[in-house]
């Protein structure tokens, strides 16, 4: 790929991804140009808490993205503790010693994650247009459009509470099928939803079982509730380019397939990408990517797959033997931390059409997602 020196580069899609690419463009001395197809940034979201997980490197994440020239001055809140309830809904409580994710907020308000990273791209100087999808990039760029089809959904409510600050995890296919429901709580705002894996025709059923379980089990008090969802996308790039373009965050498929932890992935791949084109060298990007994320991501997607038959009874044996008094972090940071069986499983597995890697996506009718089939 060939930009005159001069030329800013350019970016498709204004997300983490994307305004990650952009930031690291800009520092690396080149102009970077983002186009958004939506008159502002995070219009995906709906104001809704997200974890920025802390749990898959030693490395806190902050450090990480402090090194990439991300900045991290976007509201956010360290949670050490969750509370988990097993399928017959007894709760276990799981704790670090540090932070295991940092609550983010989602959307397009003052504060949240997608409104400083636009910030921070805007300081350096990156240019914005918004309103704008982007047009074919005949001399290359970076595409970050975020899902292209749904392999997971997360949907559910969001309200105001009186409730203290809290974070709820339920594992149990009646409330998330292959998936988990959660509840978080943070300064009178709470996101109550299923993160479901399969089923997602019946995704009314199963936000309002939740609704029930967390009002039963914590005494959810929800006021000015208001429903919203989205979709997530892991589709396990082997290269994440074609052409002169390369692809970042979930547009390539970095999601982490075991649980939907994308915005880690995102930031990082994004940041990746636009340090590489902007010295010139996008074939660094698929080594830097490589490197980086892929035995990750492979793990990961092992993960899924026995995850994803585990079925209540091996939910609730997986959370009997957690180890009383462990570190949830480091429990967490050992089942993703890249394995040679995983591997190889990951290698038999994607081979095996009987058995599929990833059993995602089954039952689309295209309500969630762009795939066109
Ligand atoms: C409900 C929900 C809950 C989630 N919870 C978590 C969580 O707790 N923790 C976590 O880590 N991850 C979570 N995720 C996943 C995480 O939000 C994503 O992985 C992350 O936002 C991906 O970032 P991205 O930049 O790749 O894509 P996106 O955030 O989707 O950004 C893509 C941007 O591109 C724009 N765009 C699309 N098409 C075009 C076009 N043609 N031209 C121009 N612009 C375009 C879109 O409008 C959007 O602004 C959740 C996802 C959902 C839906």
């Amino acid at each position: 790929m060939s930009y005159p020196h001069n030329d800013p580069i350019e970016i498709s899609g204004a997300g983490p991804a994307g305004l990650a690419a952009s930031i690291a463009v800009l520092r690396a001395g080149r102009q970077a140009r983002v186009y958004e197809k939506h008159h502002e940034v995070g219009r995906r979201f709906h104001g809704d808490f997200q974890g920025l997980e802390n749990w898959t490197t030693e490395t806190d994440v902050f450090d990480e993205l402090g090194a990439l020239g991300i900045e991290c001055e976007f509201e956010h809140v360290p949670f050490d503790e969750v509370v988990g309830f097993d399928p017959d809904g007894i709760p276990h409580t799981f704790r670090s010693n540090k932070p295991l994710f940092y609550l983010v907020r989602r959307g397009s308000e003052v504060g949240s994650l997608d409104m400083d990273l636009k910030r921070q791209a805007q300081v350096v100087g990156a240019e914005l247009h918004f309103d704008e999808p982007a047009h074919h990039f005949t001399r290359g760029g970076i595409v970050t459009e975020g899902p292209h089809r749904a392999d997971a959904i997360a949907t559910g409510y969001l309200f105001e509470t009186d409730m203290a600050d809290c974070a709820y995890a339920a594992v149990s296919d009646r409330l998330a099928p292959k998936g988990y429901a959660y509840l978080l709580v943070h300064a009178g705002r709470g996101t109550l939803a299923t993160c479901m894996f399969d089923d997602f025709h019946n995704e009314r059923r199963y936000v309002e079982r939740c609704v029930e379980f967390f009002t039963e089990k914590v005494g959810v008090r929800m006021k000015d509730s208001h429903r919203f969802g989205g979709s997530g996308n892991f589709s396990l790039p082997r290269k994440a380019s074609k052409g002169n373009i390369v692809y970042a965050g979930e547009a390539a498929g970095f999601q982490d397939p075991l649980f939907g932890f994308g915005i880690r992935w995102a930031l990082l791949s994004g940041a990746l990408a636009g340090a590489a084109l902007a010295a010139g060298e996008p074939e660094r990007y698929q080594h830097d990517w490589k490197r980086r994320l892929r035995a990750y991501h492979q793990t990961a997607a092992t993960n899924r797959w026995f995850y994803g038959r585990l079925g209540d009874r091996g939910y609730r044996r997986l959370i009997r033997r957690y180890p009383e008094h462990a570190d949830i972090r480091d429990w967490l940071r050992h089942a993703y931390a890249p394995r040679l069986w995983k591997r190889a499983w990951y290698h038999l597995a994607i081979n095996d059409h009987h058995t599929p890697l990833l059993t995602l996506h089954d039952d689309c009718d295209c309500t969630w997602c762009r795939c066109s089939r």
